[in-house]
């Protein structure tokens, strides 16, 4: 029994009556990873390679030191899915070689009026199109003779054309990889159904979701009552990309923070949501909550937390749901 019970405090995660949510972690490099394998992750849903290159100073880091970054990561999960982001440079993530002054660098954070809807994520990609290939070409090298393909996945994508961009660099940099694109912007939740023309799945931000959804700035404490996951017009996003998933057979995970809210999480997998990534810390209350649920008490909770007003009475609507109220 208490092995019975070690098993289930790090194994697949999955809801009361078998509904499997694969739950994943988010790292920023190999020195994440043995904490992920402990809490007993079952891949990594969201590599924030952004660490990298801060390490790096003001040029990219060569390809062979991208690669083997990449390399450690996938070698820790064989079996297991790994999705690489690639760059998220911008806004909150400002990075010295894509800044200005340096050679070629078109729009940058400082020199934005509006840093947050500029040019940050990849569309400071799609304009240093070397600095994408490099990362893509180095992911491919990682990859080389392992077993399970890699994903990788485009920050803020704000369209359709902005997912086709992104997967024809993946194919030009002779990349095999599931290829899929962040959802950050409520443009791209509204269509998801185009933007998934061009990508294999989605992977909801709810992050900067949130922050575009409400026009309240993530680092600005005083908006911090719109920043809160559990407003419902969040959830309707979060629904409308899920829903836009399930309707063309692929996936759509959350890799934003919401995913490491217990009850949340839970409301998530009642959207839709087909897959959880969070930091490692979250891991085990999340699958223990999912495990305390089945599928339906989920779908009623996110009905309840869509029919609230704001987000206190999300909270209190699903709540009173999951514990039978
Ligand atoms: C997000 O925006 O929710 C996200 C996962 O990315 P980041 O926090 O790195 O912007
Ligand atoms: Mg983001």
């Amino acid at each position: 029994e208490r092995r019975e019970a070690a098993r289930s405090a790090t194994g697949p995660g999955a809801t009361a009556d078998g509904h499997a949510v694969p739950l994943l972690a988010n790292v920023g490099g190999p020195s994440d990873v043995p904490a992920a394998v402990e809490a007993g992750a079952e891949g990594v849903g969201l590599f924030r390679t952004e660490f990298l290159f801060l390490d790096a100073g003001d040029e990219a880091p060569s390809e062979e030191v991208q690669a083997a970054a990449y390399r450690e990561v996938l070698e820790a999960f064989p079996e297991g899915r790994v999705v690489v982001r690639v760059l998220d440079a911008g806004a909150d993530k400002p990075l010295p070689f894509l800044s200005p002054g340096s050679p070629g660098a078109p729009g940058s954070s400082a020199q934005e009026p509006n840093p947050a809807l500029g040019v940050r994520g990849l569309r400071a990609l799609l304009d240093h199109p070397e600095v994408l290939a490099g990362q893509l070409r180095a992911l491919a090298r990682a990859a080389e003779g392992l077993p399970v393909q890699p994903e990788v996945m485009a920050p803020m994508v704000a369209d359709r054309a902005d997912a086709r961009a992104f997967a024809e660099a993946c194919r030009a940099a002779g990349l095999r990889a599931r290829v899929g694109a962040m959802v950050e912007i409520p443009s791209a939740a509204l269509r998801a159904r185009s933007v998934l023309q061009e990508v294999e799945f989605l992977s909801l931000g709810t992050n900067d979701l949130s922050q575009y959804t409400f026009a309240a700035d993530r680092q600005v404490g005083a908006v911090a009552r719109l920043q809160d996951p559990w407003q419902p017009a969040l959830l309707d996003l979060v629904a409308t990309a899920a829903e836009a998933a399930r309707a063309e057979g692929k996936g759509c995970g959350v890799c934003g923070e919401a995913a490491a809210d217990p009850l949340l999480a839970c409301v998530l997998v009642g959207l839709g949501v087909s897959s959880l990534s969070m930091g490692s810390g979250a891991l085990s209350r999340v699958r223990a909550e999912l495990a305390r649920h089945t599928l339906a008490q989920c779908e009623r909770a996110a009905a309840a937390a869509r029919a609230a007003e704001d987000a206190e009475e999300a909270r209190r609507a699903a709540t009173a749901v999951l514990s039978g109220g």
